[in-house]
């Protein structure tokens, strides 16, 4: 039986019969496949003796002036569901003045890998999203957490959260997953007409065509995936191959694991996508 908390006393209650190792999933909430992908490798982690605990939050905070926090979708009661079929422990979706009874006076800089690329289209976003990553570990108090690749850039930064702050908790990515056409799972794909998912799906066949060059080098493989993207009917944010750790830019010489990234708005919707590179003696790709 899935609990479910509301509130940061409920919540508190609820934690202390949980069984460790107590595994979490941070979501805004109307759940799709990829959470459901999260869930199940979640689920595998606690093993049958551990607990899984997702977070409901639509974050206030990492939202800018401009951006879709009003439309954001809300589907309580269907993510509820997709929780208890998998098994989950507990629910914790709080209301906005549970997690800020008074806006946060301290926050999180997410540093200089959070200044780039969404950190630069999205001002405010990572210290937005670390500050209630680390809230919600206060509150949940995980053994390990469980972010997706499709957000390759707050996972690392999150990751670096842990470690940097000493957090104890273990960061376990887990694999983009995909539609059968390619798009990348997204709650905000249900924005998107038929016409304009036609023409999202430029960002994973680009980031495709990207890696198919990787034996030929870090400017073939921009070349390759800007081909495709630069006659497309969207408005590209950027398109950047970095070294995965840092994210500081990948030059013609680069060797080891890089992410191909890419942000682009298609009619109002705003959408990210990215692949890892190996250069050299690494092998990893995909995704
Ligand atoms: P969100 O609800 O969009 O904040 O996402 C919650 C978590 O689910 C984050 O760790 C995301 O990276 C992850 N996630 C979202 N979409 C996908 C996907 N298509 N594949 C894997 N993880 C995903």
């Amino acid at each position: 039986m899935t609990g479910v908390a509301t509130t940061r006393a409920e919540l508190a209650a609820a934690r202390a019969g949980l069984s460790a190792p107590v595994v979490l999933v941070p979501t805004m909430g109307a759940l799709h496949s990829g959470h459901r992908s999260l869930l199940q490798q979640a689920s595998e982690i606690a093993g049958t003796s551990g607990s899984v605990v997702v977070t409901i939050f639509v974050n206030p905070r990492q939202f800018g002036p401009n951006e879709d926090l009003d439309r954001y979708p809300r589907t309580l009661d269907d993510d509820l569901a997709l929780c208890a079929e998998e098994g989950v422990a507990l629910v914790f979706a709080p209301a906005v003045r549970e997690i800020y009874p008074a806006d946060p006076l301290v926050t999180v800089d997410p540093g200089p890998a959070g200044q780039v690329l969404e950190g630069e289209f999205r001002p405010g976003f990572f210290g937005g999203v670390l500050t209630v990553v680390l809230k919600l570990f206060a509150l949940t108090r995980p053994d390990v957490a469980v972010f997706g690749q499709k957000d390759a850039q707050q996972l690392a930064l999150v990751r670096q959260m842990s470690a940097d702050f000493n957090l104890g908790v273990e960061v376990i990515p887990v694999p983009t997953f995909r539609d059968p056409d390619g798009l990348a799972a997204s709650s905000r794909n249900r924005y998107l007409s038929g016409a304009e998912r036609a023409v999202a799906l430029t960002l994973p066949t680009a980031l495709q065509a990207g890696l198919a060059e990787a034996k030929e080098g870090p400017l073939a493989v921009l070349a390759a995936a800007r081909a495709l993207l630069d006659p497309a009917p969207l408005v590209l944010d950027y398109l950047a191959l970095v070294d995965a750790q840092t994210f500081a830019p990948a030059g013609a010489a680069f060797t080891g694991t890089a992410l191909l990234l890419v942000a682009a708005r298609v009619g109002s919707t705003r959408l990210i996508d990215n692949v890892i590179v190996g250069f050299g003696d690494s092998v990893e790709r995909g995704n």
